[in-house]
């Protein structure tokens, strides 16, 4: 290490708010990734890599992403099964994805509450309304099928804050936070016999 008069520039990390798959849904997500590939072409996402973004941060500097830390930490909201069972094409196939036919509830109030909470801490986030989806393949040349045959289902009882590295191979990321949703409040109690 070299010493500089100067103060260092404070380090600044790409991140981003995402549900992170446990590696059997990375798996169904892989294989229904290089199956959707086979048809559409272009460039077929690591299985590392696969993940749903709730919120886009970018460049943030240290102080910051523990700010981000701390307002996940405070976020209440609950766990859900999540199923991916459609696909699909933006921008000319430039991203093809994976995503739900609905989107559940709490996925999408898990979205909102993170966008209302960074917002109210001061991050600027996307405008445009939130679309589920994972990203399957870049720059697919023929268009996807539009269904994901077998269906992804996926628990999703976390969520996690992401570091993104951008490289010549494509970004490369990193779990810097994870937090777990609660379960879901049971509103109907079990039919039971009245035998006891
Ligand atoms: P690469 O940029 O190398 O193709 P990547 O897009 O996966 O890889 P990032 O650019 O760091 O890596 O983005 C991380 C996640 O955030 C991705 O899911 C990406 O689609 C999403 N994302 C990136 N930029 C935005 C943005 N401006 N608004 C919303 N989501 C974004
Ligand atoms: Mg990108």
């Amino acid at each position: 290490m070299t010493e500089e008069a100067a103060a260092p520039a404070p380090e600044r990390q790409r991140v981003f708010f995402a549900l992170w798959p446990d590696d059997r849904v990375a798996s169904a997500l892989d294989a229904s990734a290089r199956r959707i590939h086979a048809q559409t072409g272009g460039r077929l996402m690591r299985r590392d890599g696969l993940h749903l973004t709730l919120a886009f941060l970018g460049e943030q500097p240290a102080e910051r992403v523990a700010a981000l830390q701390r307002l996940a930490a405070a976020l209440a909201a609950e766990a859900f099964e999540l199923d991916l069972s459609c696909a699909g094409a933006w921008q000319r196939g430039r991203i093809v994805w994976g995503g739900p036919e609905v989107t559940p509830p709490a996925l999408a109030e898990l979205a909102a509450g993170l966008t209302d909470a960074l917002r109210a801490d001061g991050f600027e986030v996307e405008r445009r309304p939130f679309a589920a989806h994972v990203t399957l393949v870049r720059n697919g040349r023929q268009p996807p099928p539009r269904a994901i045959d077998p269906p992804v289902r996926w628990p999703v009882r976390d969520f996690a804050l992401m570091r993104s590295r951008l490289g010549a191979e494509g970004a490369r990321y990193e779990v810097i936070g994870r937090w777990p949703l609660s379960s879901p409040a049971v509103d109907t109690l079990p039919v039971g016999r009245s035998d006891g």
